[in-house]
């Protein structure tokens, strides 16, 4: 009897592998301050799950994904599914937006001082804006600690920094100081040198002291590609930038702009030699398995983490890239955590020429899983838009991965690393019909020998 109790524990956990689960919301309880959510979780696959009496369709994987309208203050959904019911309460603080007011409101304007005032910067990568906001694409460059910058006005939370005549930028009045102990602000260069080494080019300038500069990318493959760098503050040139032009030969492959003490030193990574019919050949290559230990990255359908997925693509990558000749550095090898500035790190110490961040994607509560598939590249610096494309016609054609685009992205990773660097979003861990590929390890392979093929497409369009 004993025996047959045990065999009947051990049957119905078997079937409760496909129990009615939710991984998404994450507790049965929940505030969300919008008007719309979502389910995300495993059922009895191929069946009918209900929630509110609204049939939805379990993908034949188990996943399901269904997204709900909610009303202002408590929303009660009852899922059941094979006999198992769950109740989720879900409160919503979202209000429509009152009509707007007929009197015409004048937007903010900007304080504007009688004379400029001299501030300096606190931080390595304070960020310079285009425009008064801390979010989106609008960074033109990130300085160093102590750089000297002229404000001569503020709006809310910002400063307005003018380099030039009208060329007008931001910083965070949060990212300065002001120094009373230190005069002028203006810079002189006291000398220049040029070094051409195996796989650098640089120019070294001595300066009096620390200056802004701005770094401006030419990349497109028809005209002459190069770096533009503009010095401001200078005392020779105290109204108008003093304009540098470096040509490269054929194609940017990552650079670095830094003070190391008074002298500026610009680092152009040349071009690697490229051989026809073995592109990757001594390429360096740098693979970030994205998130890692207790940052487990976002929950696919049947509870399976990112941190997973990431690491798995990026382990089957390395073994690609390296079985085609390529030296590969990884970020994480093992199921730990590894801060962005280390990867980034690692990534620059190594002096990688490519830096490829592996991820799955999610989506916020106010867009329709259901509605989101495919895979997705980002780039931040125009210099690593071909290798994004090339990664992703890779994707879409060997891995038969929805087109989900290319776009530029402010990732931290692919943002502070010397290289050529992309973010690949593989496919979404939350859309059922994604999240069974990912979860499926011949569908990883293929991701990651595509990656690897859209890498190697992208350097032989280089080859001499
Ligand atoms: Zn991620």
């Amino acid at each position: 009897m004993r025996y047959v109790l045990l065999l009947l524990i051990l049957f119905t956990t078997g079937l409760n592998a496909f129990a009615l689960d939710v991984v998404y919301p994450k507790k049965d309880k929940v505030t969300i301050n919008g008007k719309t959510t979502f389910f995300v979780g495993s059922a009895t696959p191929d069946s009918v799950l209900m929630i509110n009496n609204e049939a939805v369709s379990v993908h034949p994987s188990g996943g399901f994904a269904y997204f709900v309208n909610l009303n202002h203050g408590d929303n009660v959904f009852t899922l059941t599914s094979n006999g198992e019911e769950r109740v989720y309460k879900i409160h919503s603080t979202w209000k429509p937006a009152p009509p707007p007011s007929k009197e015409k409101k004048t937007p903010p304007q900007v304080t504007v001082y009688g004379t400029p005032k001299l501030v300096y910067t606190n931080d390595d990568k304070t960020p310079i804006r285009t425009t008064p906001v801390s979010a989106g694409i609008n960074r033109i460059v990130h300085l160093q600690k102590d750089v000297p910058l002229y404000v001569d006005g503020e709006l809310g939370k910002f400063y307005r920094v003018t380099l030039a005549g009208n060329e007008k930028y931001w910083v965070a009045k949060s990212s300065v100081r002001t120094d009373e102990t230190v005069q002028g602000g203006r810079c002189a260069i006291i000398s220049k040198s040029f070094k051409d080494t195996d796989k650098h080019l640089i120019y070294s300038f001595k300066m009096s002291n620390k200056t802004p500069y701005i770094i401006k990318e030419n990349s497109d493959k028809d005209f002459e590609n190069g770096l533009g760098l503009n010095f401001y503050n200078l005392i020779t040139k105290p109204d108008t930038p003093y304009e540098m032009y470096f040509p490269i030969q054929h194609q940017l492959f990552g650079y670095s702009a830094e003070f190391k003490d008074d002298e500026f030193i610009l680092s152009i990574r040349k071009m690697p030699k490229i051989s026809p019919s073995n592109p990757l050949k001594n390429i360096t290559v740098t693979v970030d398995a994205g998130h890692g230990g207790n940052e487990k990255g976002a929950i696919g359908c049947l509870g399976d983490f990112e941190k997973d997925i990431t690491l798995d693509v990026a382990l089957k990558l390395q073994k690609e890239l390296r079985r085609q000749g390529a030296k590969v550095i990884m970020t994480r090898e093992t199921d730990e955590k590894v801060p962005l500035k280390k990867r980034v790190e690692i990534t620059n110490e190594s002096d990688s020429s490519i830096f490829i961040s592996i991820h799955g994607n999610a989506l916020p509560d106010h867009l329709n899983p259901l509605e989101h598939r495919g895979t997705s590249v980002y780039y931040y610096y125009p210099q690593a838009k071909g290798l994004a494309e090339s990664i992703l016609n890779a994707l879409n054609s060997e891995a038969q991965t929805k087109n989900d685009g290319i776009r530029q992205g402010s990732f931290a990773v692919v943002r502070n690393t010397n290289a050529l660097s992309v973010l690949v979003e593989l496919a979404y861990l939350i859309n059922p019909e994604d999240n069974a590929l990912l979860i499926n390890e011949k569908f990883r392979e293929k991701c990651a020998r595509a990656i690897a093929h859209g890498i190697s497409n992208y350097l032989k369009t280089f080859a001499l």
